[in-house]
């Protein structure tokens, strides 16, 4: 009776494209391209659906490239205006809130691709066309370079060298290290900054509300992220606890004595 089953993929050990994909993604398309960003507005969000599908139908999710995202990459081009980029690196709430609040500011997630794809899971199979829903690679378990992580790897390193004049990074200064060479932000975004086009990277070191503070601008993790910095011929400033985002912190715990008006 085998015969009879429908083809089974591959399994992996991470869970399975969202449910819903291609919906999700081109509903997310219309969002950001009629409402969110109207000067986008005759962007061919089918098309963009159908670039970003052939870029991993057909393969061994463990064996996408770079280049298979280039056609998307060019079709879905968007430039920041300078001094609106912003990174972050484990803050990625709070980062959202900030440019929600500061509209003409930009995350990743707040220009079409990252927008799109945030959050979603896919994956597609060597043998077929269709969407793997069964299961995806886990980053760890099965393979690093999976067509979920060599995505945010190609657009990351392309937002990152879009960026022009200052650039801010929100970190986050409850955990041991604020600054990872390991994350996508450091071992991504900081190298593919272009000196010629930005001056200033710009750190604002977040403590949690309720959290003993763990890093700060003078550990020894920023003090890496500025040497690092001073190599590639980018200034670097840094501000524990930024007045601005520690408000909107401050939304959620009015009640925190660190919220008073007098701190
Ligand atoms: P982070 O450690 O907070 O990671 C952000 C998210 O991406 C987490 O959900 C993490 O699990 C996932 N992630 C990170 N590296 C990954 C990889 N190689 N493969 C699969 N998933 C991965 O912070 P980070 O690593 O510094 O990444 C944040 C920065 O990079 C931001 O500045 C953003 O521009 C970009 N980015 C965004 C996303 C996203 O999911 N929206 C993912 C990766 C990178």
């Amino acid at each position: 009776r085998l015969w009879h089953q429908p083809l089974k993929h591959r399994e992996w050990n991470g869970t399975g494209s969202t449910a819903h994909f291609q919906d999700i993604f081109l509903g997310r398309c219309y969002i950001y391209t009629q409402l969110v960003q109207p000067e986008f507005r005759d962007r061919d969000c089918k098309k963009i659906e159908e670039t970003f599908r052939n870029a991993f139908i057909f393969k061994d999710p463990c064996e996408v490239t770079e280049e298979d995202y280039h056609p998307l990459m060019e079709l879905t081009s968007q430039t920041v205006p300078c001094d609106k980029t912003v990174f972050w690196s484990r803050t990625k709430e709070l980062a959202h809130q900030y440019t929600w609040v500061r509209q003409e500011m930009f995350t990743l997630e707040n220009t079409l691709l990252g927008y799109v794809a945030d959050g979603l899971t896919w994956c597609g199979d060597s043998g077929s066309s269709e969407i793997n829903y069964q299961s995806c690679p886990d980053w760890r378990k099965d393979c690093k370079n999976n067509s979920v992580s060599v995505f945010w790897k190609v657009l990351s390193k392309t937002f990152a060298e879009n960026a022009c004049g200052m650039v801010q990074v929100v970190l986050n200064g409850s955990l041991s290290n604020a600054f990872s060479k390991d994350s996508t932000f450091g071992s991504v975004e900081v190298h593919n900054l272009h000196p010629e086009k930005v001056h200033t990277l710009q750190a604002w070191v977040m403590h949690d509300i309720g959290k003993s503070p763990s890093d700060s601008c003078s550990g020894s993790s920023i003090m890496d992220l500025k040497s690092i910095m001073s190599k590639r011929n980018i200034k670097f400033t840094c501000q524990d606890n930024y007045r601005p985002v520690k408000f909107l912190q401050c939304v959620r715990n009015p009640e925190d004595s660190s919220c008073s008006l007098r701190m």
